[in-house]
């Protein structure tokens, strides 16, 4: 169906600012987008993401996200400020079950199946998941979906 991504992603947002040490800010231009999508499915996906991003940021104040339109594209970045991940890591990152070992990161709880599951989730929307990241710089999480209708 058509979702409304900024009204999901700010109620996303609003449960995390209830819980989570961080302000979570939501930025977007241009009004509401809408993507073609299963609703549960992307809300999944959301706090997936900004889960992550509040668990592997500790002793940060903010995450932000950002929300535009790129040519065929809803595009969302969730930001932190945290731990980041390293250079090594990061072709494993999306496999399942799979968790980065080092002390930083095997100190916060986990399973390692949310990122596995968020791109796949993405993907069935024909969508893609991908990040950039530098240690103890942060990451971000880029989520792109297609504006136009595809079936799910
Ligand atoms: P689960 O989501 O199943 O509860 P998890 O958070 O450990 O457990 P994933 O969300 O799949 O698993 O993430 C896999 C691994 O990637 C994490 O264990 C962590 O090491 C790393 N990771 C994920 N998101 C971030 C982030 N925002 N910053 C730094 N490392 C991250
Ligand atoms: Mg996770």
């Amino acid at each position: 169906t058509y979702v409304p991504l900024v009204e999901l992603v700010e109620g996303v947002a609003e449960q995390w600012n209830m819980k989570s040490a961080q302000r979570i800010y939501v930025h977007t231009f241009n009004g509401d987008f809408f993507a073609y999508a299963d609703q549960n499915r992307m809300v999944q996906v959301l706090h997936n993401l900004v889960g992550n991003a509040v668990k592997y940021s500790p002793g940060a104040d903010r995450i932000d996200i950002t929300l535009w339109e790129e040519e065929e594209w809803l595009c969302l970045d969730v930001r932190d400020y945290g731990i980041g991940i390293a250079e090594q890591e990061k072709d494993m990152l999306f496999n399942k079950f799979y968790r980065v070992d080092n002390s930083d990161h095997r100190q916060i709880g986990g399973t390692g199946i949310g990122l596995y599951i968020s791109r796949k989730i993405v993907e069935d929307h024909k969508g893609t998941l991908t990040f950039i990241s530098a240690p103890d710089k942060g990451s971000t999480f880029k989520v792109r979906l297609p504006k136009q209708d595809v079936l799910v």
